[in-house]
């Protein structure tokens, strides 16, 4: 977490598993292009907006800053999201597939229960309009868990709510293997999440306090 990352020097993240291991549930060829392609376009773009906003800056010209703002809320929400989406997930058999403990409670706290949790998750991430993410934010000012329906990577969130579990919904994500099914690959997306991925980001979130 206190990496220092230099100014436009962004480096795509390396899986934590291979291209084929999140199969049948999301397709290797998919996953090739999603972390190789799309991932590092994110990369790239955050790189060249922080160095296009250093020059403006040395320079003193402000002339493009809304549309360096724009091109950074762009980038860099898509690369922070997805590096959150790959650690989401894990191999069937590796993940863990039901949250415990404190993250439990709060679920079942904040939506009812576990099983309604979900059915408002996938609701929402079926619903958003074009491209965008299904999340699972909790908001340390409020202490309250709330899904989310991001359109983009950034639009329609909540700043200050910590993103838990994020469910890409591009259709970049999903179209090889299920073309315009997206309520099946939200379904089946399930079958590879990693709650304890999920545990720990609310461990941390938790410390936040409001
Ligand atoms: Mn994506």
């Amino acid at each position: 977490m206190s990496t220092i990352i230099e100014v436009g020097k962004h480096e795509l993240p390396k899986l934590a598993y291979s291209y084929d291991a999140l199969e049948p549930y999301i397709d290797a060829k998919t996953m090739e292009l999603h972390h190789s392609k799309h991932h590092q376009a994110y990369v790239n773009g955050l790189n060249e907006a922080e160095i296009a906003l250093a020059e403006a800056r040395s320079a003193g010209n402000f002339k493009t800053i809304g549309a360096l703002e724009r091109a950074l809320a762009f980038h860099g929400s898509g690369h922070a999201n997805h590096k959150l989406f790959w650690n989401a997930m894990a191999p069937k058999d590796k993940a863990k597939p039901a949250p415990e403990g404190t993250l439990l409670a709060q679920v079942n706290r904040d939506f009812g229960s576990l099983d309604q949790f979900k059915a408002q998750f996938n609701a929402a991430s079926i619903a958003v309009e074009g491209n965008g993410w299904g999340v699972l934010a909790y908001h340390p000012a409020f202490n309250r868990l709330y899904t989310l329906g991001v359109m983009n990577h950034q639009n329609l969130s909540v700043l200050g709510a910590v993103p838990l579990l994020l469910l890409d919904v591009w259709e970049h994500a999903y179209y090889l293997n299920y073309q315009n099914r997206r309520a099946d690959y939200v379904s089946n997306w399930w079958n590879v999440v990693n709650w304890a991925n999920a545990e720990e980001r609310f461990a941390s979130a938790l410390k936040l306090g409001g």
